[in-house]
Order: structure tokens, then C-alpha cells, then sequence
């Protein structure tokens, strides 16, 4: 079969022919529909997230037919549409057993530590093939298994509620399903915070509040805005340390702020004055949960959870189209998303 693989770190991706994999048992053999090229992929590539073994092929946002199933499979059959949990977990460790399966002491990320989706055909356990209505595309099954899987888990995490009052900080890919996924859940106000004209347009004509961070402190804004109160959530998807500290002081009272960007930058708290006295709460978000899956394509499938036309580019299974995605990936956060089309029919 096709497959683009990466075969050397810091190098551009290659087209190559390999064997279509062998399922055991417990697995499924899924002929790629879509895979979604994401921002991890542009570090796998670079070196900037290390990866364990070469060649590999990426991809861990995939989503096609089921072509054949281990005997052990029952849960879904051939000629199946499904989309599939990038996380395979041993089902049987202490986190595993508690359903907290981003832990599993043996856990393996698809594209990352055993081959993605960039191929015609991919192996998962039956376990990680989840069903994916009609009404929902390939394309979109397949982007949404990561950045509207973390933004719900980043909700999720943050005990969000309905009418309660959230603060994005940030509209890329994370902040665009977050701001539809608190609508779902039937939000109070939405603040967007972005220094990028365009995603505050976009963030406006989607109803939220546009905050425009380069006119003006941002927490001020918000406090302004809310009569001095400041919001019950705030979620940080950007990573720096300026806009996690913004998320924590623009809190109210209990408000909780999910901190989803990566930085390795420290950030600084006074202790008593920004987080003991509001008895606020810091709360560190890590991808997504197996069970959070069939809700988040549940609001897809309903027409909550949306990606028009324009907010999705395709290319081919074709690794020169494939690696300038990932060089236009490398320096933007967009709402934008890239998908290969592997296969348009069956
Ligand atoms: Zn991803
Ligand atoms: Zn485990």
C-alpha cells in the first residue's frame, strides 16, 4: 500500500510503498478515508517531539472504513465508517482501570509510537475504532479526534456548566470548537481574546465578545466587561506564560482556568491575592479521554460541533503536498485545518 512515512528526523516526509498491515485478534484493519495533518506532526518532523522509531507513519487524526475485523472484534463490522482514539491504552493498568487511559503505564500514540493514518490502510485495536454517523464527513471525523476531542476534555476538565461565563484565550483550531462546544453545553458569555484581526472577526460573527489583546490589557477588558467579576472559566490553548497568568487573574470567585497551550516557560502567581482569597483553581489539561469521544460525535452529528466548507483545505496522500502543509503549520495557528484524502470511495 501508499504510505508517507518519515523516515529521518529533520527531514521532509517520503512517499513509500509498504506491506498492508496484519491484524491480530483484538484489531481492525481501516482503509483510510481522511487524515487531518496536525501541528504535532510539523515536531515529529522537526525533532521537537521525539519519537521512537523510524521510518514511522504519521498521522493520528483518521477516520475511513472498517475493511476487516479480528475475531475478538465485535463492536464494529466491515464496511463500517468510523474514526479512530489516537491514544492505544492496555486496558488493564491502575489508570487504565479508572478509565484515565492518557496515563496507561504502557500507552501508544498513533503516528507517534506505532504507525498513523498518512497510508491507505491503517491497524487499530477494535477498542479505538469509534462509529461515525453519515452525517459527518471523513474529513471532519478526522480532525475532530484532536483538537475538538482536547477542547472538550479542557471543558470537561474545568467542571464547566451551563450559563456559566468562559474566557478563550486564543482561536486557532482548539478555541473554534471550544467556543461551539460551551454553546452546546448552553454558555452565559463568551470572551474571545486574540491580537489576530481576522479570528476576531470570525470569533464576533460567531456571537462570542472579541477581545483585542493588542489595545488593551485583556484582563482588564474582561473585568470591565463583566462589572468587575471577571469569568467562571477561562481556557489558555495559546502557551505563554503572559496569557496562562492572564487566564488565572481574569477568574472570578471559584473560576477555574484550564491550561491547555505547551510552554516551557515558568509563570508567576501571587499566591494569596490571585488564587487563595477567589479560591480559584489551575488546572492542567492533557489530551482527551476514550469516553468523551461518542458525546463529542454526538454534537457533531446534531449540527453543534460545525466546520464549514472553508475551514477545511484537502490535499492528496502525496508527501510534497503533505510537507509544505506541514512548513505552513509550522509558523501559524489557524482555524484552518488540513486533511489528506486517501480515498474517496469505496
Ligand atoms: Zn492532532
Ligand atoms: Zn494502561
Amino acid at each position: 500500500m501508499r504510505a508517507v512515512q518519515l523516515t529521518q528526523v529533520g527531514k521532509s516526509l517520503e512517499n513509500t510503498n509498504v506491506p498492508i498491515p496484519q491484524i491480530d485478534p483484538s484489531d481492525v484493519l481501516i482503509r483510510v478515508a481522511a487524515a487531518g495533518i496536525c501541528h504535532s506532526d510539523a515536531h515529529y518532523r522537526a525533532g521537537i517531539s521525539k519519537i521512537n522509531r523510524l521510518p514511522l507513519t504519521l498521522g493520528h487524526e483518521v477516520a475511513g472504513w472498517v475493511e476487516e475485523v479480528g475475531s475478538n472484534v465485535t463492536d464494529v463490522s466491515a464496511g463500517d465508517r468510523v474514526c479512530v482514539h489516537y491514544l492505544v491504552s492496555c486496558g488493564s493498568c491502575e489508570f487504565c482501570v479508572r478509565g484515565l487511559e492518557q496515563f496507561c503505564r504502557s500507552g501508544q500514540m498513533i503516528g507517534k509510537h506505532r504507525d498513523g493514518g498518512y497510508a491507505e490502510f491503517i491497524k487499530v485495536p477494535g477498542a479505538n475504532a469509534f462509529p461515525l454517523p453519515d452525517e459527518i464527513s471523513f474529513e471532519v471525523g478526522a480532525m475532530m479526534m484532536c483538537s475538538s476531542a482536547t477542547a472538550l476534555h479542557a471543558l470537561n476538565k474545568a467542571r464547566f456548566k451551563a450559563r456559566e461565563s468562559i474566557a478563550i484565550f486564543g482561536f486557532g483550531g482548539l478555541g473554534f470548537s471550544a467556543l461551539q462546544l460551551a454553546r452546546a453545553f448552553d454558555c452565559g458569555d463568551v470572551y474571545v481574546v486574540e491580537i489576530n484581526p481576522a479570528k476576531l472577526a470570525l470569533a464576533a460573527s460567531m456571537g462570542a465578545i472579541a477581545i483585542d489583546a493588542r489595545s488593551a490589557d485583556p484582563v482588564d477588558q474582561i473585568k470591565e466587561a463583566t462589572d468587575e467579576r471577571g469569568v467562571d472559566i477561562a481556557l489558555e490553548l495559546i502557551g505563554s506564560a503572559k496569557t496562562m497568568r492572564q487566564a488565572v487573574l481574569c477568574l472570578r470567585p471559584l473560576g477555574r482556568a484550564a491550561i491547555v497551550g505547551l510552554t516551557t516557560e515558568s509563570m508567576s502567581i501571587h499566591p494569596y491575592t490571585e488564587l487563595i482569597n477567589k479560591e480559584a483553581e489551575i488546572i492542567g489539561v492533557s489530551d482527551h479521554l476514550a469516553t468523551e469521544l461518542p458525546p463529542l460525535i454526538e454534537f457533531a452529528r446534531s449540527g453543534k460541533l460545525r466546520f464549514p466548507p472553508e475551514t477545511l483545505r484537502v490535499v492528496d496522500l502525496d508527501a510534497a503536498q503533505i510537507n509544505a502543509a506541514l512548513d505552513a503549520l509550522q509558523d501559524s495557528i489557524d482555524h484552518v485545518r488540513t486533511v489528506i484524502k486517501v480515498t474517496s470511495d469505496q
